[in-house]
């Protein structure tokens, strides 16, 4: 029997857990906080997962809360004038083919560590540091390291090759709520662009205590959005969010306004640089570590791909795994391995920079065409579950102008 370690407990490690039991591994997780310190800590994330992703754990058999979250059935986009007051200058929604979720992250991963004790997992609450992964990379076949932005992810080196930022570009701020008015028509993700203040998204969740909305903010560092710059109380975060959109976006605040915590732990604000690393960290005793996920490829999550990506990566290394049968999984294998997830993770990241500049006036047609054009709005809001799907035309002038042409030729013409 082989026996693999799993160092974070998350997104992609814990349903790479589950796919490697099914098949006989012996499994070892290693968590830095206990299921309770999870549950009971601050939010993590806004979390939101697309239909392919979500495919992925319903093959795994752990999609435990597909009948209590409230589904992602489209995403709406609005350009808002950055003056104050004033109105939208883009606007549109459409449908996902297949409807997305976001199940907090405090309810799920507790639930998918006992899950995984339970089928025999071997689950071991520590902080991992190097002399931590010399013991499992001795007493392992294989030590994957999926920590996420945990600070022994920092151990891989980042690869300048295929980073584009060492600093922030966004101030996050996370505001987990009841009593949020639901979007006419469905349920959805909604996105407003603010042009040089920032972004703002609400998205449809589900929490401890129930359905809930969740208030994300990414500022432009040292910006009107930027909530991370003052340590503020969970009360006084949701009347700064409140006054932010009666200034900015009065539409979103027509149905904030009687929206309410969620919890004192349904904050969050702060702040990190996208990133990719190198996938193989070598350890003083010169054996590897494999990074998976957040731990190599971090994306600001202003594209929402952050747990899909995750999950799609989980998915690639536990075939990988389960294709390598009884062979040693060197280094060579860790590298062919990434770079088949690379295959994919590259168009996520090239897209997620790309939404953190400020756009190209062929991608303002785009968008603006999306008003009149619904296949051009589809074609956008589903490129949140398929990200490749969105090129060339999204990054290329020529591209996008002749993909319009095709959409509005192909689907009547609206409004
Ligand atoms: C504000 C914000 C909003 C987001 N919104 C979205 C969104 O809407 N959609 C989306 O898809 N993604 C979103 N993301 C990103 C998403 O949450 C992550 O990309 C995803 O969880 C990554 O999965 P992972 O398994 O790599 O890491 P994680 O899920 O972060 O798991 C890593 C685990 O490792 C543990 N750990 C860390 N260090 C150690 C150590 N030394 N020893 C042992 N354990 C350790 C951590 O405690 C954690 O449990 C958001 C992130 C943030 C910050």
């Amino acid at each position: 029997m082989r026996r693999i370690a799993i160092v974070g407990a998350g997104q992609a490690g814990l349903p790479l857990a589950f796919g490697l039991l099914d098949h006989g591994y012996e499994v070892t997780v290693v968590s830095d906080r206990t299921p309770d310190e999870i549950r009971n800590g601050k939010v993590l994330s806004s979390q939101c997962m697309f239909g392919a992703a979500l495919q992925i754990e319903r093959d795994l058999g752990v999609n435990d809360w597909d009948d209590v979250c409230p589904s992602v059935e489209g995403i709406s986009f609005t350009l808002q004038s950055p003056e104050p007051g004033g109105g939208p200058l883009i606007d549109w929604k459409a449908r996902l083919d297949r409807p997305g979720q976001s199940v907090d992250q405090r309810i799920k991963m507790p639930a998918w560590l006992a899950k995984l004790e339970a089928r025999g997992a071997r689950v071991s609450i520590q902080k991992a540091g190097v002399a931590e992964l010399e013991a499992l990379a001795k007493s392992h076949d294989l030590v994957v390291l999926s920590a996420g932005r945990g600070e022994v992810a920092q151990l891989l080196e980042r690869d300048a090759s295929r980073a584009s930022f060492d600093t922030p570009q966004r101030a996050l701020s996370l505001t987990y709520v009841h009593g949020l008015k639901e979007a006419n028509d469905y349920a959805r993700v909604s996105f407003n662009a603010v042009p040089g203040v920032g972004e703002y998204f609400v998205i449809p969740a589900l929490t401890l205590s129930g359905p809930c909305h969740i208030m994300f903010f990414e500022g432009i560092p040292q910006g009107p959005f930027d909530l991370s710059r003052d340590a503020l109380s969970p009360s006084e975060q949701l009347d700064a969010v409140r006054r932010l959109l009666r200034t900015y976006l009065p539409r979103e605040y027509d149905r904030a306004k009687r929206a309410e915590l969620t919890d004192a732990q349904g904050v969050l604000a702060g702040a990190f640089a996208p990133v990719v690393r190198k996938p193989v960290l070598s350890l003083p005793s010169g054996r590897a570590v494999f990074g998976l996920a957040d731990a190599v490829v971090v994306n600001d999550p202003i594209s929402g791909q952050g747990s899909s990506s995750a999950a799609k990566a989980c998915k690639v290394y536990l075939d990988a795994i389960l294709a390598r049968g009884d062979q040693p999984f060197t280094r060579d294998w860790m590298e062919q391995t990434f770079e088949q997830y690379w295959s994919y993770a590259q168009f996520v990241v090239q897209w997620t920079n790309s939404l953190l500049m400020p756009p190209p006036a062929y991608r303002v047609q785009l968008l603006d065409a999306a008003t009149r054009t619904p296949a051009v709005a589809s074609a956008i809001v589903n490129g949140f579950d398929d990200p490749p799907a969105l090129f060339p035309w999204w990054e290329d002038e020529h591209a996008c102008e002749q993909f319009i042409t095709q959409r509005q030729a192909a689907v009547p013409v609206t409004g």
